[in-house]
């Protein structure tokens, strides 16, 4: 039968994957990229914003900063990618569940408030914070309260801290970071996720060192891009799915596609989120330990719809472009322009349950209720014109994706299997993808670490 061989065979072309790749073949080995959809990039995917703009609008990830998220920045700054400023200045809008609209500047969220809720939401704050700074960050299962904060959802976790409003927040932080409602997940998963994106303000930040600080001109996906063209050629096959990995007794894995290609290595690279581990068949079978990761992971749900306009209307109305809601369907949203290129766009955030209920409708009535509840919103302030795109991107209905942004944990799951387990090989298949990175997991820069960790064991194995 025919086969392709090579020393190492990556699933995936996602960040990871294809940071895994390119190190491998700098180390002087062979590699090859099998990835099941028809382009490179995995969750970073970047569309052009209408006919009339020359931009880009980024349906996946899309900020960064310069200052700690240091190796997805080198990776931006090489390939050139062009920063913007993520705009945190005007007037931003909250709307509360009863569709009730007040404005308050951008971002100022508690300082200067003395009410019962701002003090509440403080109480809040401390209390992640102080998990945050006791925790460990490589083995949060060690930390002295991990027990604890393992047994509770951080649903639990921020109502001890505020019985009244401590469920409600939890999930707005849950949603906002995972997509997913604060009584899916563990606390001491989410305390650690804070941690790996140090700390509950730089992780919420739009601002310098902030986790949305600086997004990309052209687009994130040409940092997929770029590392893609610095692969020798013909080593990505694309629209390739991996549907099943076998090892041979002859030291070699052999690992095929849904076509029926199949591919021979002594290394495999698994860069696929734990979650849909369970779409390939392992032979043997993956020890207990690592189908138990893969069973007790889930995607949230984290849906995008993008507004394109002819012109910036909410820059000259005085208006950042922020709403955040109780009310849904968007939960948030964030001005997304480019001015170079005259690109004016408001990014609409469709996360959590709301964002569950909101897909069970059809297409033309999804763009209707969130156009609704903008126009609702903005128009307390100003005339809100038509937008001439609208980009809307579902990313649990994509079937190599499930989800977005990168898997969760619920009680339970770290203190019974460990952190290690995310990273363990398994014979010589090693693992990779952004939650198995320890610093910045679910992001692009935990991404790029965890393809730099993997690509360091497959080199210091095949050298050895
Ligand atoms: C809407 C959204 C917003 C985000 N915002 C940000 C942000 O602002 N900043 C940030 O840093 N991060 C953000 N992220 C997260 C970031 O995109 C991810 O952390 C990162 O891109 C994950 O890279 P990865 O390589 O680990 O996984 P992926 O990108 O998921 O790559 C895995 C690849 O494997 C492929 N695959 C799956 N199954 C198979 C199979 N059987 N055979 C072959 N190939 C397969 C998939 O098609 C995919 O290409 C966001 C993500 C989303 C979706």
């Amino acid at each position: 039968m025919n086969y392709t061989m090579a020393d190492v065979v990556i699933v995936g072309a996602g960040l990871s994957g294809l940071q895994a790749a390119v190190n491998i073949q700098a180390a002087g080995f062979t590699c090859l990229v099998l990835e099941a959809t028809d382009r490179v990039g995995g969750k970073t995917l970047s569309i052009k914003s209408s006919s009339k703009q020359a931009g880009i609008n980024d349906a996946g990830a899309m900020w960064v900063n310069d200052s700690n998220q240091s190796e997805i920045w080198k990776l931006f700054d090489k390939f050139n990618v062009g920063a913007v400023v993520q705009r945190t200045t005007g007037t931003s809008f909250r709307q509360a569940e009863d569709g009730s609209t007040i404005s308050h500047p951008y971002h100022k969220g508690t300082s200067g408030r003395d009410d019962d809720r701002a003090n509440e939401m403080r109480r809040i704050y401390w209390a992640i914070h102080e998990a945050v700074e006791t925790s460990d960050l490589e083995h949060p299962e060690t930390s002295a309260d991990a027990q604890k904060l393992d047994t509770m959802t951080f649903a639990g976790f921020c109502q001890e801290a505020s019985p009244n409003i401590g469920t409600e927040i939890a999930s707005v932080v849950t949603a906002a970071l995972l997509g997913v409602e604060a009584h899916e997940v563990s606390a001491l998963f989410i305390v650690n996720y804070i941690k790996s994106g140090y700390g509950i303000r730089v992780i919420t930040s739009d601002e310098k060192d902030g986790a949305q600080y600086i997004r990309a001109r052209r687009g994130m996906q040409a940092i997929s891009e770029g590392l893609a063209n610095e692969l020798t050629q013909g080593s990505i096959y694309l629209s390739t799915a991996v549907e099943s990995i076998q090892e041979k007794g002859d030291g070699l894995y052999e690992v095929r596609s849904t076509a029926g290609m199949i591919f021979k290595a002594k290394h495999v690279v698994v860069s696929i989120p734990t979650s849909l581990y369970h779409t390939i068949q392992f032979t043997p079978p993956l020890p207990e330990n690592k189908q138990k990761l893969g069973e007790s992971t889930a995607l949230g749900y984290y849906s995008k719809v993008a507004l394109v306009f002819e012109e910036p209307w909410w820059h000259t109305a005085g208006l950042s472009g922020v709403m955040t809601s109780y009310k849904g369907p968007v939960s948030f949203s964030r001005d997304t322009s480019v001015p170079e290129d005259d690109q004016w766009s408001i990014t609409c955030f469709i996360v959590g349950d709301m964002g569950r209920a909101w897909n069970k409708y059809s297409k033309a009535e999804r763009q209707e209720a969130v156009l609704e509840q903008f126009n609702s919103v903005f128009s307390t302030a100003t005339a809100v014109p038509k937008p001439i795109t609208i980009h809307e991107q579902i990313w649990s209905e994509e079937p190599y994706f499930l989800g977005a942004p990168s898997p969760v944990m619920g009680p339970g799951v770290l203190t019974s299997l460990g952190s290690d387990v995310l990273r363990k090989p398994v014979g010589n298949i090693h693992f990779v993808g952004t939650e198995t990175s320890v610093v910045w997991k679910g992001y692009m820069d935990g991404a790029v670490r965890s393809g730099q960790r993997g690509a360091e064991e497959v080199i210091t194995s095949l050298r050895g």
